[in-house]
């Protein structure tokens, strides 16, 4: 999915952090730098990524975070706020003209969406009681006009296309004339789809610009296909020099992007991204949020609570006696049980499972843990003398059949435990090393 990899590469970021106590400027450097990366190799303009990293590294130095109760939950904060602000901060809508009929120009590169987008913008429109007319003022491509029929046709849309031999070919006197018929037949918005190239070209621009001239528009809307990479950037200034525009709606947000695009475009030129299109259907179409977007992005879900509680259960002292003990191989049983008691102090198992990110799936194996679970492997652990506990090797037969006798266990469940707490040993190692613990049973988070 789109952002896929930014998202995990920035989640793994803050998971470093998230045992840590005092952040050093060092931690904070470190973290800045992954960002950094994690920005450019998704395809984030380099000035976009320069600014947002020094934003967010003297943030993170300030006091802000030096007061903070909890630094690294105080860091994730910044990098999602300033993720927000470089996708424009506050959400924008669609402005309407004060009398209608509200023009609404769409502009863009060939193939970008611009033609599927006006179908889309129609249907919303409609459904929100307005009476979009669509003006074909794409008279380059051969098949434009015919496309854009079709798409009207299927969102239910009026059309407003030049006959054959009559202005066929002036682009601009259509797209005026397109909202002169909306003005006469009571159309309250039109929608202008206008012609791309596959580059940027001076032609273009002279057209899309006096389309604009002739019209007026309302809303320009510049339509950018997500997967571009770099050049989108470059792509969005040129419209913005030569024709300009009023909002940015980035197209084909669905496929497997890295990104990029979306984040550069609207801080690139200042100008909102208003819609964001996912997929080829009518209905693929949403209003844009920046702070859902970077919630989306930062995989967030309630990672900070998460982080806030894993440092209260792991305090620093704790995890250095467990690294400690892991480092002489010394971490026994009677260590595990304690840790089992940490975890319950963590409030209940499920509820925490469940503030980790993409653990939806994962619901119906929530639903099955039972807390008790721990109570039964407590029972166990009591069963066995102290000798038992300090080395499970030499755990026999014999003795694991006394152990589920004195428990009240069956020896399955005294063999499933022993299996469990050497996998255990290897969570709690994870833990004292600063990562996330892969919960047995749980798969890896
Ligand atoms: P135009 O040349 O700018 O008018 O672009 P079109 O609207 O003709 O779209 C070009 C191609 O991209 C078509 O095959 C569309 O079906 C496809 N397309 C448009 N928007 C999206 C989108 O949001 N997601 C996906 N996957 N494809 C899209």
């Amino acid at each position: 999915a789109a952002f896929g990899d930014l998202s995990s590469r920035l989640t793994e970021t803050f998971r470093n952090l998230r045992t840590k106590g005092k952040l050093s400027a060092a931690d904070v450097d470190g973290t800045v730098r992954e960002i950094r990366r994690a920005l450019l190799d998704a395809d984030v303009a380099l000035e976009v990524v320069k600014d947002f990293a020094s934003k967010v590294r003297e943030r993170a130095l300030g006091d802000e975070v030096n007061k903070a109760l909890n630094p690294a939950q105080q860091v994730v904060q910044i990098v999602n706020e300033e993720l927000v602000s470089i996708l424009g901060g506050e959400q924008r809508r669609l402005q309407f003209a004060k009398t209608p009929p509200t023009v609404i120009m769409l502009a863009g590169l060939q193939g970008s969406g611009k033609t599927t987008f006006a179908g889309k913008l129609a249907k919303m429109l409609e459904k929100d009681g307005h009476t979009p007319l669509l003006v074909a003022a794409d008279l380059q491509r051969p098949n434009a006009v015919n496309q854009l029929q079709v798409v009207a046709e299927r969102a239910g849309a009026a059309i407003f296309a030049p006959e054959p031999g009559n202005g066929v070919g002036d682009p601009v006197k259509v797209s005026k004339a397109g909202v002169e018929y909306a003005r006469q037949k009571l159309h309250d918005i039109v929608i202008i789809d206008t012609a791309g190239r596959l580059g940027v070209d001076a032609e273009l621009m002279t057209q899309a610009s006096d389309i604009r001239r002739a019209t007026d528009p309302d809303e320009v809307l510049f339509v950018i296909d997500a997967m571009t990479g770099q050049d989108a950037v470059n792509t969005a200034r040129a419209f913005q020099e030569g024709v300009g525009f009023t909002g940015v709606v980035l197209s084909k947000l669905d496929g497997d992007t890295r990104g990029g695009a979306a984040l550069s475009v609207a801080s690139v030129t200042g100008r909102p991204i208003i819609f964001a299109s996912t997929g080829e259907g009518l209905d693929d179409v949403e209003a844009f949020h920046p702070d859902r977007m970077a919630s989306r992005i930062l995989d967030l879900g309630d990672i900070l609570t998460l982080i806030e509680q894993a440092q209260q259960a792991f305090d620093e002292e704790e995890a250095k006696k467990v690294a400690e003990k892991l480092a002489k191989e010394q971490f026994t049983l009677d260590d595990f049980l304690e840790q089992m008691q940490q975890l319950k102090k963590m409030g209940s198992m499920k509820k925490m499972l469940g503030m980790l990110p993409g653990m939806g799936q994962m619901k119906q194996q929530l639903d099955d843990f039972d807390e008790r679970e721990i109570d039964r492997t407590e029972a166990i652990i009591r069963s066995m003398t102290p000798a038992e506990r300090q080395n499970t090797k030499i755990l026999n037969g014999s003795r694991r059949a006394r152990i589920a006798r004195g428990s009240g266990m069956t020896v399955t469940d005294v063999n499933q435990l022993v299996n469990r707490f050497e996998q255990a040993a290897k969570m709690m190692k994870t833990v004292a090393r600063g990562g996330t613990p892969n919960i047995p049973g749980m798969g890896a988070m």
